[in-house]
Formats: structure tokens, sequence, C-alpha cells
């Protein structure tokens, strides 16, 4: 059994990482659960995006603001656990929240923030067998580095906001841009669409793949076979990259199955209020996971859930707390540090 920490943060995404920030602000001592070896949650899917709706910040790439999120994440040094799947979430006798995590690790906490986004996300994978061997080629579930695909035939499969998101961010860069989709209508937001159709991508609805043709080696895919869902008429593509996005399966087990009895929405959603509680006292969640009517589906409104989630935190411990928003001039640590950043003010 670990020390016990006034939060334990499940989720290392922009939610918890703002999270374990304001921890600092508000006097708490915290500690961060993460399953992949790095913080910064979803945003590890387009590291090279440009992102432009952040408050207060000009475009900035999605590595750049993993970066300043980690390194702000860091300023009152919670403690940063990676590699660990939490599995378990439940209070033990003292009425302290337990998290048990496949290492068979236990932290102890007497607040629990879940910032667990979509849960794990992991790629839904393209449905042929043998797919798996192009994973190490020119088969992508992700698309890490724009660059890699200039001047290429770049084939993206999906429907949703994700894969025509990386169609159009593609298309000034690759030779050609397609996309192929098994539905009829898009899943994505209107905007996004229009955009879409706007540009020079390639549309193919109705598209299915329905196998991959290798090169003489067998190392890449050189075609794909398509089939239209309605005419049963089959289509071979050139290609030089093959990009997947049929969505992410989502795991929220430990949640689903809590003695807690976490109250959810849809399914995918942990039920709270718009200052980021659950139905569980001392419980709160924050970022993707979190669902109240007026819930802003951004990078910033996930941190606006999170300095809820803080204070609350706060108020469960300590009744007579500030109850109000700290800004950061509130807190005296930050005192000694604005000196030496401002060393060149200060005459004494
Ligand atoms: C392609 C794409 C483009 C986007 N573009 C923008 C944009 O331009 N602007 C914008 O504002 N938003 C954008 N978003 C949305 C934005 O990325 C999310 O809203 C944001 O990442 C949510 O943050 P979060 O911390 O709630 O969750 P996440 O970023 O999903 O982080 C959750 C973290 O929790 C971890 N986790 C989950 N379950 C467990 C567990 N059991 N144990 C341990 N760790 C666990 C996960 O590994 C993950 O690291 C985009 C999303 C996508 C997919």
């Amino acid at each position: 059994m670990t020390e016990c920490k006034d939060v334990t943060i499940i989720g290392g995404g922009p939610a918890g990482l703002y999270a374990a920030f304001y921890c600092g602000m508000r006097d708490l001592s915290a500690r961060i659960i993460e399953f992949k070896p790095n913080l910064g949650g979803k945003v590890h899917i387009y590291p090279e995006k440009m992102i432009w709706d952040i408050g207060g910040l000009t475009p900035i790439t999605g590595a750049q603001l993993i970066e300043q999120m980690e390194a702000q994440a860091r300023t009152f040094n919670p403690k940063v656990i990676l590699n660990e799947k939490v599995e378990k979430l439940e209070k033990n006798m003292e009425d302290c929240f337990v998290v048990t995590t496949n290492t068979g690790h236990k932290y102890v906490s007497r607040t629990v923030i879940l910032a667990t986004g979509g849960g794990i996300l992991e790629p839904i994978k393209l449905d042929i067998e043998g797919a798996d061997r192009f994973e190490v080629s020119n088969l992508h579930y992700t698309v890490q580095s724009l660059d890699r695909f200039k001047d290429k035939k770049v084939i993206v499969s999906g429907g949703g906001d994700t894969a025509i998101d990386w169609a159009t961010e593609l298309e000034p860069i690759a030779e050609q841009v397609s996309l192929v989709y098994r539905g009829e209508e898009f899943k994505a937001m209107e905007a996004h669409i229009a955009h879409l159709e706007a540009s020079s991508v390639h549309i193919y609805k109705n598209t299915k793949i329905e196998k991959l043709l290798a090169d003489e080696e067998g190392h890449h895919v050189k075609e794909i076979l398509t089939k239209n869902q309605k005419t049963g008429e089959k289509v071979r593509f050139e290609v030089d990259d093959l990009i997947i996005n049929h969505g992410f399966d989502r795991e929220l087990k430990f949640i689903k199955e809590s003695p807690l009895k976490v109250e959810l929405e849809q399914d995918f959603f942990v039920k709270g209020s718009g200052k980021a509680e659950t139905n569980i006292a001392g419980l709160y969640a924050a970022g993707d996971i979190l669902s109240f009517d007026g819930k802003v589906h951004l990078i910033a409104g996930a941190y606006n859930d999170a300095a809820n989630t803080v204070n609350q935190a706060k108020l469960y411990m300590k009744p007579d707390a500030y109850n109000e928003i700290y800004v950061s001039s509130h807190n005296s640590k930050f005192h000694e540090k604005n000196r030496k950043l401002l060393s060149h003010l200060y005459t004494k």
C-alpha cells in the first residue's frame, strides 16, 4: 500500500495534467496514473496537427502542446506513474479510495479524479486477415509525421472526424488523397465535411476495403481492392500509404465494474455536474469522460473541468477552505518563482 495522497488522478491527458497543476495551486498532494508510457493522452494521435483553439495560445502543434502541458503539470512535483493501467476503484474501511492497477499496486487517496478520456484507446483494427504484418511498413492507425506522406498516394479509410481531419490535413502534402468510407453519411461535424468536400480529396462512399495486395517482397501494401456496398462494383487502387481510422475501442471496465456504482451516461461517459462532481462524494471527473449539460468538448473544456474537480476535492477534504476559484497570484508558492522569472525587475 502506498502513501495516502489527497488526490489520485487517473489519466495523463489534458484534463489529468491540468488537474495535477491545479492540485498544486490548492496545496493538495497528487499522483497521476497513466497507462501509456508517456503523458499527453489523445493529443499523441495528432502530434503534427496545428491546434488553433487553445485559449490564449496562437497555433501550436500537438507535440508542442504536450510538452507545455507536461511542464505545467510538473510545476508542483506530483508523483507520476506511467505504464500502469487502473483496473479497480473501491473504498477501504477508512473511507479512502483505493485504486489498483494491473501491476497489483494499490494507491490510496482521499479523493479521485477520473480523467480517462474515452478510456484506454485502442484503434479498431482493419478486419482483414494478415493486415497486421503491414503495420511496420505502410499501414497506419495514427498519423505521427505529416512529412512521411509527402508526395505519396494516400488512402484514408473511415468516415468520422478523425479520418476526415487526416484526409484534409494531408491533401496539400500528399500527391493524392482518397477517402473510402463504407457508409452513406459521414459521422462528422458539418464544418469538417464542408472542408473535405471543398478539397481535392477523392471521396468514395459506400466503399469498403476487401483485400490488401502486397508488393513482390510481401512487405508493403501496393494496392487495395474495394467493393461498393450498394452496386457490388470492385475497384483496385494503387497506394503508397494506407491510413485506417475506424474508431477506437474504449475500455472503461474499472469504472463500470466499480462497487461504488458510478453513474454513467450512454455507457461511455460519467454523468456529472457542471462542477465536475459525480454521484459519489470525493470522486470527480474531467475532460472527455465527463458528461453534463453544457459540457464543452474541447481541450479548453477539459481544463475548465479539471479546475472544478480540484476545487471540489479541496472543499470535500476541507469544507471551510476558500470556496472560490484560485488564480495563480493567490498561491504564495509562485512568489519565489516569480522573483526568479522577473529577476531583471527586482533591485533587492
Ligand atoms: C484527431 C483529433 C483531433 C483533435 N483536435 C482537437 C483540437 O484541435 N482542439 C481541441 O480542443 N480538441 C481536439 N481534439 C480533442 C482532444 O484531443 C480531447 O478533447 C482531449 O484530449 C481530451 O482530454 P482528456 O484528458 O479528457 O482525455 P485523453 O486525452 O483521452 O486522455 C486520457 C488519458 O487517460 C489514460 N487512461 C484511460 N484509461 C486509463 C486507465 N484505466 N488507467 C490508466 N490510464 C488510463 C489514457 O491512456 C489517456 O492518456 C482532437 C481529438 C482527436 C482524436
